[in-house]
């Protein structure tokens, strides 16, 4: 299957840190693939290498065979790439409908299309009955589903999801994952996530990439990384 996106022999040095060393990432177009590595592994380095806010050192980010290693996230948001992030950022005072128009009043959206199509993914996050709420006044669970729908009014091709189940509450969880299962089935976006749960992983990724110390340890499919002795000691406490 073709890749959606390329990370091409990656190197990210924070002074004397290196926090990514000649890292490679294929992301197959249409699947999900996790990044997992211990604290300080490099993750959130690589999620940001991809996302646009942090400029690698050395190597390129190429999406669909455009290199956009040099472009900021925003425009990085034109090619189709968007972004959750760990602490959701809504406009607390704006309904959440109106935080779902941002993106496509932004795209020059027509005031009335923009409405409609908003709340086709307020629906589809299951939002529809706050459609009219205050943002603030959403749950953890529902702010995440909130921040789901503003990145499909970005129309993405690619989304980065941090940590999309960190600080929900247990039973919302399934309901976002099955959130992101649909997103991938239904609308065909391809998806790459940061997340420490493996319960979570397990039931999302199809392919995974496990960093240590800023370096590829082992790359392929979910299942296959899963079984490491790296990955088993970290996530599931063996050894
Ligand atoms: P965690 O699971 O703890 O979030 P991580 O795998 O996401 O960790 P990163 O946050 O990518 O790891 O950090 C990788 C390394 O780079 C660490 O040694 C970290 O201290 C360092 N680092 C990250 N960001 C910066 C920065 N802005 N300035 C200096 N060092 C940084």
């Amino acid at each position: 299957m073709a890749a959606l996106l390329n990370v091409e022999n990656v190197t990210v040095k924070f002074g004397g840190i290196v926090a990514l060393q000649e890292v490679d990432l294929s992301v197959r177009t249409g699947q999900t693939t996790a990044i997992l590595g211990p604290n300080g592994a490099g993750k959130t380095t690589l999620f940001n290498v991809i996302a646009g806010s942090i400029r690698p050192t050395s190597g390129n980010v190429i999406f669909e065979g455009d290199d956009v290693t040099g472009k900021s996230p925003s425009s990085r948001c034109h090619f189709g790439i968007a972004r959750t992030f760990q602490i959701t950022q809504p406009f607390g005072g704006l309904t959440v409908l109106e935080n779902v128009m941002v993106p496509l009043v932004a795209k020059s959206t027509p005031m009335h299309a923009a409405r409609e199509e908003a709340a086709s993914y307020v629906d589809f996050v299951g939002l529809s009955a706050k459609m009219d709420d205050p943002a603030r006044m959403l749950s953890t669970g529902q702010r995440k589903r909130l921040e789901l729908a503003r990145a499909l009014a970005t129309r993405p091709r690619l989304l980065l999801l941090d940590e999309v189940t960190g600080g929900v509450d247990r039973p919302s969880i399934p309901q976002i994952l099955d959130l992101i299962r649909r997103m991938r089935k239904e609308r065909g976006i391809t998806i790459v996530v940061v997340e420490h749960n493996m319960e979570v992983l397990l039931g999302l990724a199809d392919d995974a990439i496990f960093l240590n110390r800023g370096e590829v340890i082992v790359a392929g499919s979910m299942a296959e990384v899963a079984e490491h002795e790296g990955v088993r000691r970290i996530y599931l406490g063996d050894g």
